[in-house]
């Protein structure tokens, strides 16, 4: 998480604005990234100075802050995690194998294999436990230190570093995540994001842990 001047900033995107289409919108990135993202930027930003927790990171901050710092430290680091683990929807001749093979590998992937029986269960529960979560939140996968997995709902600003774990994977479930693409069909945004998940960033930050 980069600071300029002592001032967070927004995760660079790794893919064009239109590069996630048709699953996320170049308008919903427009207004999720370019406008929701910088309003939770921009809040944690002006509500740092005087707290006593300048110069902290933002996962210590989001793992000591209470209030509005919180909510505004949290949504800025879930949206960083959220927007960086994307990749360009696949196009051209080989699209069809990219998706199938779209999956986690190596370390990770056997995990997943041992922790909830296989990548088809996981996926499975993960989009429920996505599509149940009442109102604004994430649902995230996350590990503890000796790489044991868990899927947590967490409601509105909600990050599993508040509970010790390391966050790997996350699917925003506020309106604004999805509204302008799909309307209140919630599912049907979360079933579309399996096909672009970057499993390779997933994968270094399991092993980062
Ligand atoms: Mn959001």
């Amino acid at each position: 998480m980069k600071t300029i001047n002592g001032h967070f900033q927004a995760a660079t995107l790794p893919y064009a604005k239109n590069a996630l289409a048709p699953v996320i919108s170049e308008n919903t990135l427009d207004f999720h990234y370019g406008k929701h993202l910088q309003a939770y930027l921009d809040n944690l930003n002006a509500a740092l100075p005087g707290s006593g927790m300048e110069g902290l990171s933002l996962e210590e901050i989001v793992r000591k802050a209470e209030g509005g710092l919180f909510n505004n430290a949290g949504q800025v680091l879930n949206h960083n995690l959220y927007f960086t683990q994307f990749r360009a929807y696949p196009s051209g001749p080989h699209s069809e194998q990219v998706l199938t093979d779209n999956r986690p590998y190596g370390e990770l992937g056997d995990a997943i294999t041992r922790d909830f029986g296989s990548f088809d269960a996981f996926k499975e529960t993960f989009q429920q436990k996505g599509v149940t979560l009442f109102g604004s939140g994430w649902v995230w996968l996350s590990t503890d230190k000796q790489g044991r997995l868990a899927i947590t709902q967490e409601p509105n600003a909600g990050n599993p570093v508040r509970s010790g774990r390391t966050p790997l994977l996350t699917f925003d479930v506020w309106e604004h995540a999805y509204y302008l693409d799909y309307q209140n069909r919630r599912a049907a945004q979360l079933s579309a994001l399996w096909t672009i998940i970057d499993w390779r960033v997933i994968e270094s930050r399991y092993a980062a842990r």
